[in-house]
């Protein structure tokens, strides 16, 4: 009987975003990839329906050329999974599918590895091998009688010198049989932490209880796990993972980044072994080809990776975990726009496992729907082992400058630093994020001196005396006079970790740093090399961004500075509020991890800001109930939904018409869309065009249109409408479409 096969082809284009039907004359099963011809040229494209009914219409069905790999590479669910993100994130197919393989696979740039092995015929009389007169056929012959498994040619040679020619000769004359096998190039593992499963404190035990419980039930469930740092969550998860490895099924960790969450990435392996498979943006196109079939082939049974790991093809899923779940590195920033924790969650529901979002400062977003019962919340209030907190002291910087600091470094930082670099032990500078960091301002008028392209301020370089866009890259010198009042009273503001770095040097000439910021690790490993370096103590002192502020677990950290709070404060986005809590409560829970009680300054302008006070004390619950009242009276998500429609282009005049027009047209829509329901337009809550925050980018002007709906049952069909009217209104510079994106520049 004639098969049929429909596929997806990998052409991420709108009019090439369907189903196309072939003749499939080969054995092939559903989620293998397949050449097709289309059009005259052959494409690759994946099967997502075999049939054994010829498709109805009158046109001539071309054939299925041939599979590209001898397994699928797409399993049901993924297929599901793929069609619930194309119409959620509004994206082609082909779009979603990339996401699910390896990306070197497409194209088939990577290949299997295969290596020539060989062994004794089994017919062979090893009895003879004594009798054999001496040479390098003898010594291969004996290698292979000793060995029960195939040895690789590669191997023999670096025993059996110029050993290629007796082996082709022995595999010539039948002795010896040839065999390539696959290998898997294993990446260079991040060493193993083993830590001893400790017995589970109280709180631990009614955690783990409670996802063994839903575990069981079998039902979906989103739970959130809400624990200070050190409360032991990570050993939770493990614990999770073994139940769930015991029922025979499979489990996915995310953590934000692999190569800033090392430690924990490190006991993960330390406990499961050869069953974790780690995708990070470090290994090579063969490794993650490598890792990422190991999976699919269910030779592992635990992934720990970044974002892109929620759809490793890990089958039976029993659970998945999102470690720092406040993190903005779970949304995606190019198509497909997706956000993990949502596509775990449909993973989840697929596979009625439970999903557990992990963090000492969860998005306001998370917490609300825990309290509010559409996520279940399990909490740890202590650290294990009672482990003290940091001492925090917060510094008034204004009261240093009355006083005739002009320095950085108040006098207690100073003090501090000294105490803890005389006592052998390590310290954490933390400077706030580089992007907002030095600026020049003109003392007399107020002036910036801002990128001529990008609307957002340049940042000064000590290093070359340079002014420097972050966003473009321009660079430029810094003018002598204020561009606008001409007067010689430029200063530059703000600390950035150079300038931390030149003070620290001329007050601690003699000690050992390190600086770590977006400037300094450039370099694919340099990362982890300083990272390492620190870790194995070769520096006293690391100064860095909020790169360092993650996941970091240094035992002999005994002082962490923050250098200006205030930076953190003053950033336009609603979101800002809960990420300066997470950020200062990260760095001040940092130190005092281990057996030593640490210590904590933050230096600020603003001591009486709210904010600060809260996250010194981890008091998560107060800032919760705050920054919640603030977000409803203001109806900020979870109160409403944002929708930020970006239109890019080089006439400002064009895009500022194009985004008015679409607007008004696309509130028109909406509207019908909701007497059609017999709602009414106030579920609109706001939606203008207006300049983009930053209102241009590498010489493109930026306009956006914003939507603010009030969240009810019609809030998805806004959406889909929304979308609709995006695909038939033909804007041409519209750029993307983004539901509650992490930032709003
Ligand atoms: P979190 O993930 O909440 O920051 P961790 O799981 O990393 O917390 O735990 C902090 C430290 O305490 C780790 O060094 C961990 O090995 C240890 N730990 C966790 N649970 C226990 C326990 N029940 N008994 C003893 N030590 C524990
Ligand atoms: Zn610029």
């Amino acid at each position: 009987m004639e098969k049929y096969a429909k596929v997806i082809v990998d052409i991420s284009v709108d009019s090439v975003d369907r189903l196309f039907s072939y003749i499939l004359p080969i054995e092939a099963v559903v989620g293998q990839r397949v050449l097709v011809p289309f059009g005259n040229r052959k494409v690759e494209g994946f099967i997502l329906e075999i049939s054994t009914e010829k498709p109805e219409g009158d046109f001539e069905l071309k054939t299925v050329i041939k599979v590209l790999e001898d397994y699928a590479a797409l399993d049901e669910t993924q297929i599901s999974l793929a069609y619930w993100m194309k119409t959620a994130y509004h994206c082609t197919m082909a779009q979603v599918l990339r996401q699910m393989i390896p990306a070197q696979l497409r194209g088939m740039r990577v290949k299997e590895k295969k290596v020539r092995t060989i062994y004794l015929n089994p017919e062979f009389d090893k009895t003879s091998i004594n009798a054999l007169k001496q040479s390098k056929k003898k010594d291969i012959i004996q290698l292979l009688a000793d060995s029960t498994i195939n040895v690789a040619v590669a191997d023999i040679v670096e025993l059996v010198p110029n050993a290629y020619a007796p082996i082709n000769a022995l595999v010539k004359d039948g002795i010896v049989i040839e065999k390539f096998e696959t290998v898997y190039r294993k990446p260079n593992q991040i060493a193993p932490q083993c830590v001893e499963k400790p017995v589970l404190t109280a709180e631990q035990e009614t955690a783990l209880e409670r996802i063994a419980q839903i575990i069981d039930e079998g039902k979906q469930k989103t739970v959130l796990l809400h624990g200070i740092t050190g409360s032991g969550k990570t050993e939770v998860y493990m614990q999770a993972i073994e139940y769930v490895l015991s029922k025979k099924r499979g489990a996915i960790v995310l953590v934000p980044e692999i190569s800033l969450t090392p430690q924990t990435v490190a006991r993960f392996v330390g406990r499961f072994g050869d069953s974790v498979a780690v995708l990070h943006s470090r290994l090579s196109a063969g490794e993650r080809f490598d890792e990422w079939r190991r999976i699919r082939l269910n030779q592992v049974s635990v992934v720990v990776g970044a974002r892109s790991a929620v759809f490793a093809p890990i089958s039976d899923l029993g659970i998945i975990v999102i470690d720092e779940e406040h993190e903005d590195s779970y949304s995606s920033e190019n198509p497909p726009r997706y956000n993990a924790s949502e596509v775990a969650q449909r993973r989840c529901s697929y596979a009625n496992a439970p999903l557990i979002l992990g963090s000492a400062t969860p998005k306001l977003t998370s917490y609300y729907y825990a309290k509010s019962g559409k996520y279940e919340l399990l909490e740890l209030n202590n650290r294990v082992n009672l482990m003290p907190l940091p001492q925090v002291s917060i510094v008034d910087m204004r009261k240093e400058f009355v006083l005739g600091n002009t320095s950085i470094f108040s006098g207690l930082l100073t003090e501090r630093l000294r105490e803890c670099i005389d006592a052998g032990e390590q310290a954490i500078l933390f400077v706030n994020r580089r992007g907002y960091s030095s600026f020049v301002m003109c003392r007399a008028c107020g002036e910036v001196i801002m990128c001529p392209d990008c609307d957002v301020s340049l940042t000064y370089h000590k290093q070359d005396n340079s002014l420097k866009c972050h966003y473009c890259g321009i660079e430029q010198r810094i003018p002598k006079t204020c561009p606008k009042c001409s007067k010689p009273y430029l200063k530059y503001m703000g600390i950035g970790t150079q300038q931390v770095q030149e003070e620290f040097i001329s007050l601690f000439p003699n000690t050992k740093y390190l600086r770590m910021d977006a400037d300094s690790t450039r370099g694919k490993d340099s990362h982890a090399d300083i990272l390492g370096a620190f870790a194995s103590k070769q520096a006293q002192v690391l100064i860095g961004t909020q790169m360092i502020a993650k996941g970091l677990d240094f035992p002999n950290v005994t002082l962490v500075g923050i250098v200006l709070a205030d930076c953190m404060l003053n950033i336009p986005d609603y979101r800002n509020t809960e990420r300066a809590f997470s950020l200062i409560t990260q760095v001040a829970g940092r130190a005092g991890r281990a057996e030593k009680v640490g210590s904590v300054v933050i230096q600020t302008n603003t001591p009486e800001n709210n904010i600060i006070k809260l996250a010194v004390q981890h008091d998560y619950k107060n800032f919760y109930e705050a920054a919640i009242h603030e977000r409803a009276n203001s109806l900020y998500p979870p109160f409403s939904l944002f929708v930020r429609i970006l239109f890019t282009g080089d006439e400002q005049e064009i895009l500022f018409a194009e985004s008015q027009a679409f607007a008004d047209a696309c509130y028109a829509t909406l509207c019908e869309t909701l007497l059609a329901n017999s709602a009414d337009c106030s579920e609109i809550l706001f939606m203008y065009a207006m300049p983009a925050p930053i209102k241009r980018i590498k010489e493109k002007y930026r306009q956006q249109v914003l939507i603010k709906l009030a969240r009810t049952k019609h809030t998805s069909k806004l959406i889909k409408a929304i979308y609709a009217y995006s695909d038939t209104c033909d804007m041409k510079h519209l750029y993307s479409i983004e539901i509650n994106p992490n930032d709003m520049m």
